[in-house]
């Protein structure tokens, strides 16, 4: 973790002491672009978040009361559509906090991605809570670490914590995200994914926005994009 600023390494040490609770970690495929969206909570008070909730609200729901959560809180690795559109129907159900980073937070509103791909879906509601690089997120027993990844889009975020990472649409299995859409740079994406998730120890679990889950070990020695020899 040699490019962390010494802060970031404090709590990502931290945040390491404190992850020793075994989380769940519940998966489920949703929505026309096959997003994932992520139901985790702790086992031992069963308090919860949801990571994406991207479409298929009565899905996400009863899995969230087939595993007995009590969800607190909402977060979003990313503004767009793919992501957040169940937000409305699954904050409303749960009355758990939306969090999403400060430079994704206009998304949010923005109908133009929706109208590229010619979608509809509910408004979204306001974020309670915006959120910056270096966070960390305390939910009873669940300690997570906010790490800014932008170049997908500007806000993108990953959470990092209990030895899993939520990579959203920055990583991939074998794959990065794409940045021709609005908001999307190249340079950007590679250096977060460099110095923010090939930092973490080999045997961290990846759980991405689309596809299957990986670890930053097979990324790191096999992920085509990041041995480009453009870099
Ligand atoms: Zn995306
Ligand atoms: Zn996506």
């Amino acid at each position: 973790m040699k490019n962390l600023c010494p802060l970031g390494r404090v709590v990502l040490f931290s945040v390491y002491r404190k992850a020793r609770c075994k989380v769940i970690v519940n998966k489920l495929v949703v929505g026309p672009f096959a997003s994932n969206c992520y139901i985790v909570g702790a086992e031992s008070n069963r308090e919860g978040m949801i990571v994406d909730p991207g479409a298929e609200a009565k899905q996400i729901l009863n899995r969230v009361k087939d595993l007995e959560l009590d969800v607190k809180s909402i977060f979003l690795t990313h503004g767009h559509i793919d992501h957040i559109a169940a937000l409305k129907e699954v904050k409303e159900a749960t009355g758990a906090e939306v969090a999403i980073h400060a430079d994704d937070a206009k998304s949010l509103h923005s109908r133009s991605l929706a109208t590229i791909f010619g979608l509809s879906f509910p408004p979204s509601p306001p974020p309670d809570k915006l959120l910056k690089g270096g966070d960390t997120i305390d939910i009873g027993d669940l300690h997570f670490l906010v790490l800014h990844t932008p170049g997908h889009t500007p806000g993108g975020i990953c959470l990092f914590g209990h030895g899993v990472v939520f990579s959203g649409d920055t990583l991939f299995n074998y794959g990065i995200g794409r940045t021709d859409l609005p908001g999307g740079s190249y340079n950007q994406l590679m250096d977060s994914i460099h110095t923010k998730l090939m930092v973490l120890a080999d045997d961290t679990i990846v759980y991405p926005g689309h596809g299957s889950d990986t670890t930053i070990g097979t990324e790191r020695s096999g992920n085509p994009f990041l041995h480009s020899p453009t870099l």
